[in-house]
Order: C-alpha cells, then structure tokens, then sequence
C-alpha cells in the first residue's frame, strides 16, 4: 500500500486538490441507499443505463439486508427468532456467511466474539445515530447482550434458510454489508466492461482500475478531529476497496463521556478501543469492511494478527493520541 501522510501545512491545499480533482473528472451520479450517501464515479465512457442498473442492485441488497425495513429477510428472520427457519436470499446467505466466519475468527477462548453479526439486540437498545439514542440501563444491557451469540445461529445450505434459535436475537449486518454491495457493483460494472471506477458508499470505497494509465486512484484518509473532507494523508489504490471504520462516524456524547457505534458483545457498551480509526485495504470490500469493525474492536495486537491471516490485506492505525501505524 502506498500511503503519503500530509503535514498539517498541507492538509488545506490536500483537501482542496482531492476536490478539484474529483470534480474535474469522471461523470457520476449519487444516491441516497444503505442508510447513507452512495455515488458511483466512472472515468470512461458509460451508458446512463450502467449507472441506473448499479444503483437499482445497491436497493436490491438494501431491500434483502437493511436492519430497518420491515420486509427485508434480514428482519423475517429476527422477527422469526425462535420459531423458525426462514428462507432468505443468496444476498444474505453470503453475507451472514462471510460474518459468522469473522465471528469465529474474533472470538475469544470461551466463544465470544468481538465482531458478531448478532449484535442487533445492542444496537436497538443504544439506537446509536438514531431518534431515541441514550445510555441504556444495566439491567437492559445485560438483557440484550444475553441475546447476542453468533453461535446461536443456524444456516442450511442445502435448504437455503436462516434460524435465530433464541426469541429476541436479531441479526445486524451493518458492518459488512456495504462492502459486499461494493463487491456486487464492481462485478456488475466489470460485466458491463467498465475498467475504471470509483464505488463509494459513505466512505466504503471500492477503486476499480486506475483512475487513468498508469495513476492510481488517491483516496483521502479522513482525520478523525477535524471535519469530513479534512485528511491526514492519502491512499493510492487501484482494484483495492479501502474501508474505515471509526469512532467519529456515528456516536453521541453525555456528561464528556463519548458512545460510539461498535458496540462490545461483552460488555454490552461501546468498544474500549485504542484506536480512533481503523482503515483496511483488502480485495475484496466484504472483507475490508467487516475486517475495519473487527479490527477497531479487537485492538492493536489481535486485529494485526487477524489482517496478518487475510491474503493482500493491509492497514492505517490511526491511535488515540493520533499517532499512526501502517501495516502493508
Ligand atoms: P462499521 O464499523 O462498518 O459498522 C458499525 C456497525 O456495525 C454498527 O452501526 C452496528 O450496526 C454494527 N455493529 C456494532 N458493533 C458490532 C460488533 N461488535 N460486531 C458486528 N457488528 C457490529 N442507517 C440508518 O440510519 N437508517 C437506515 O435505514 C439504514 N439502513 C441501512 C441498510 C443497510 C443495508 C446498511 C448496510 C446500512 C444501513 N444503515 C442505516 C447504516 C447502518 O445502520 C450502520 O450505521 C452502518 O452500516 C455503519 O457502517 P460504518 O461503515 O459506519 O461502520
Ligand atoms: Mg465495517
């Protein structure tokens, strides 16, 4: 990975340059979906047509993965929380099936794990960047994290269903499925024969190709204190996703005390983590997505040796005190 860190002189004139450059070139279109801004840049000539056909797969994913619409499989299944096996579509198949394995990977001696796509009951409760967000009793912390357990989850294959085994539990799928909708639409824009594009879901970045001959694209990695569109260096990446994953994204703050939104199974609360962001680069979007949760969440030495275990993956540690660590 290419990093170039910028001294604060230059932050401005990096900040300015990245959205001159933006606006220079690339024809795009933005949309609201998954729950945040979405905008696809492509740096040749496409149809409108590709453009509409990724946005419509992007509500597609939304409509089977989304935590928030009642008709989505993911909310069938927890609504079907210890009743019975639900039929879902591959979209969720793959999805969950991607993060049962970085649930297994995270867990600790005793099974629990620091990412788990179970976490639904915690992420209700807290309503983290929602209407109704507040800090939550300990009694009905202690409610909800007994709901959580990855372990708890069956999937057949063969008959293409989900079971939560306890009444109560609910999947989240919010930390990865963005990256697999990255994925989905850079497949869907290579068979459509597009060689240079930038897939961007609120910050979860898919670089295909390079932006011209020979010249990566350059992604802005966001500084953590200082208002979005503000970098502290930037990126080079071609046929890379690069996700970040932090605690100045969503997160309140009651009597000094900041609550953000990846949320400890153990604990119930926030992470206590040493980081500020965590930001991966990694083949595939699912990963790098799911792997910047995990990763925030399991701190410096465990997250290095879990990045160390994925082929071609890579990382920016941006530490508490801002100090940075780059792992390639
Ligand atoms: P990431 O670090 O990638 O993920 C953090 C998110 O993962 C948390 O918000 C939580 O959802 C989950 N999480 C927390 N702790 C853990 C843990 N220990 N293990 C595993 N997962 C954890 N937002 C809205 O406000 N309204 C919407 O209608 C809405 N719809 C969405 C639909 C879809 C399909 C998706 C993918 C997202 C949607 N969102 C919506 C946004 C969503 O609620 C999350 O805020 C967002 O996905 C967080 O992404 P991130 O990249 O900021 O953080
Ligand atoms: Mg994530």
């Amino acid at each position: 990975m290419k990093l170039t860190l910028k001294t604060p002189a230059a932050l401005l004139f990096l900040s300015l340059f990245l959205a001159a450059s933006c606006a220079a070139e690339g024809r795009w279109r933005e949309e609201f979906a998954l729950g945040t801004i979405c905008r696809l840049r492509i740096f040749q000539a496409a149809p409108e047509r590709v453009y509409r056909a990724v946005f419509t797969r992007l509500r597609e994913i939304e409509a089977v993965l989304s935590a928030n619409l009642e008709t989505s499989d993911v909310e069938k299944v927890n609504r079907n929380a210890g009743i019975a096996p639900v039929a879902v579509r591959p979209e969720l198949r793959k999805t969950l099936d991607r993060a049962l394995w970085y649930a297994e990977h995270t867990a600790d001696s005793s099974g629990q794990a620091a990412f788990d796509p179970t976490i639904g009951p915690l992420v209700k409760l807290w309503d983290i960047g929602g209407g109704a967000q507040r800090v939550p009793s300990d009694e009905e912390i202690a409610a909800a994290r007994a709901l959580v357990d990855w372990r708890e989850v069956e999937m057949d294959s063969a008959r293409g269903t989900v079971y939560l085994r306890r009444p109560g539990m609910r999947l989240d799928l919010g930390a990865i499925a963005k990256g697999y909708a990255a994925d989905e639409a850079a497949a869907l824009l290579k068979r459509e024969g597009i060689s240079r594009a930038l897939i961007d879901l609120g910050g979860n970045i898919y670089a295909l190709g390079e932006r011209s001959e020979g010249k990566p694209f350059q992604i802005g990695l966001q500084d953590p204190d200082e208002m979005r569109g503000a970098y502290i260096g930037v990126i080079a990446a071609s046929d890379v996703s690069v996700v970040t994953s932090g605690d100045y994204e969503r997160f309140f703050e009651r009597d000094g005390v900041r609550y953000h939104h990846i949320l400890s199974p153990k604990t119930g609360f926030p992470v206590r983590s040493p980081f500020r962001s965590v930001t991966i680069t990694a083949r595939r979007s699912i990963d790098a997505d799911a792997l910047s949760t995990a990763v925030f969440a399991l701190g410096v030495e465990r997250g290095s040796a879990l990045i160390a275990s994925l082929d071609g993956a890579g990382s920016v540690f941006v530490l508490e005190n801002l100090s940075i660590i780059v792992n390639d």
